[in-house]
């Protein structure tokens, strides 16, 4: 069986690195908190004492760390996991990371003959201790085949794409979230805007489902504040935010200029100022609530 690594067992990384041990794979793990870490070796992984300790013994390495920084020293820092990797191995960042830090990741194993993929994920900590997470994968192709089972035990089958070379898996996770958080917005004000001009919410809400405007996040994703004002912690506004910041400087690196991603994540960081770092990612439809001095809430109108 293939001798994996696993650094970043947090919310995500600790389930998923859990269904790779489950899956058989001989695993081998790392974190800096020692709580984590102890969970994985509870579950079967093999303690390791240090990044590079974890990097020297995989034939792939896996990393599932918070931003760009911690992608960038774990990679590549002093001790860090590429100039510790075998030649002919694999290293895959399943982090919401940037394609520039990916790039140097790159360019370093390259020299080393070490293959990358990108390969983030969606679906949340519910997904990925159901082992059901939506994997978005950049790199070669033979290296995404290599990947494949071992993505397979951490995602759904049906939804680990391939999006072309190195940085599309990034692309595609960080356009998505901005997809859905510039939907998060527009949603709040219309809402809010229709609740103080006196409609019902029951019946704008219907209305708008039932209308060409129609999406997931109105259909769907907002009900959760919707019926049980529920903002949606598990993902937190200091996630969310980074995600967007991400987004922004992707479309300045392309030389895109796109002023709503910009106000949508200045709106974002506004909510998070306000309701803090641990807030749900839903907070900028509270942000709307309380400017419009409204509650949505399904039922009560
Ligand atoms: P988390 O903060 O819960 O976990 C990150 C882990 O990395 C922590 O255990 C931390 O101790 C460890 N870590 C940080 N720096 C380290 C280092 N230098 N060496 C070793 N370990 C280190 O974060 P999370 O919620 O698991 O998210 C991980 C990534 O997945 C992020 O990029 C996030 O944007 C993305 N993501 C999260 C969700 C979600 O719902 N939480 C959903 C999709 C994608």
């Amino acid at each position: 069986m293939t001798r994996v690594g696993f650094i970043g067992l947090g919310n995500m990384g600790g389930p998923m690195c859990g269904h790779l041990v489950s899956a058989g794979f001989e695993v081998t793990a790392f974190d800096l908190d020692p709580g984590a870490l102890s969970r994985l070796v509870d579950a079967g992984a093999r303690a390791a004492g240090s990044v590079r300790d974890c990097a020297a013994a995989a034939e792939v390495l896996i990393t599932m760390l918070p931003a760009p920084p911690q992608v960038d020293a774990v990679w590549l820092g002093d001790g860090g996991a590429v100039s510790a990797l075998v030649p002919g191995s694999l290293a895959i960042d399943m982090s919401t990371s940037s394609t520039a830090v990916g790039a140097r990741v790159v360019a370093a194993a390259r020299e080393r003959g070490v293959h990358v993929l990108d390969a983030p994920v969606a679906g949340q900590s519910i997904g990925a201790k159901a082992g059901t997470l939506a994997i978005y994968v950049g790199g070669p192709e033979d290296a995404f085949a290599r990947a494949r089972p071992l993505l397979e035990a951490m995602g759904d089958p049906d939804r680990i794409f391939h999006l072309g070379g190195n940085g599309a898996g990034y692309t595609v996770k960080l356009l998505l979230n901005l997809l859905w958080f510039i939907e998060s917005v527009a949603v709040g004000e219309v809402l809010s805007v229709g609740v103080r001009a006196g409609v019902s919410l029951d019946r704008l809400h219907g209305a708008l489902v039932g209308s060409p405007a129609n999406s997931v996040f109105l259909e769907r994703d907002v009900r959760m504040v919707l019926d049980d004002g529920d903002y949606d912690e598990a993902f937190p506004m200091r996630l969310v935010t980074k995600d967007l910041g991400l987004a922004v400087d992707l479309a300045r690196d392309v030389g895109v200029p796109v002023e709503l991603t910009a106000l949508v994540e200045q709106i974002h960081r506004r909510a998070r100022a306000l309701y803090g770092d641990d807030a749900g990612e839903i907070s900028a439809v509270r942000l709307y609530e309380d400017l419009a001095g409204v509650r949505l809430r399904l039922g009560e109108t």
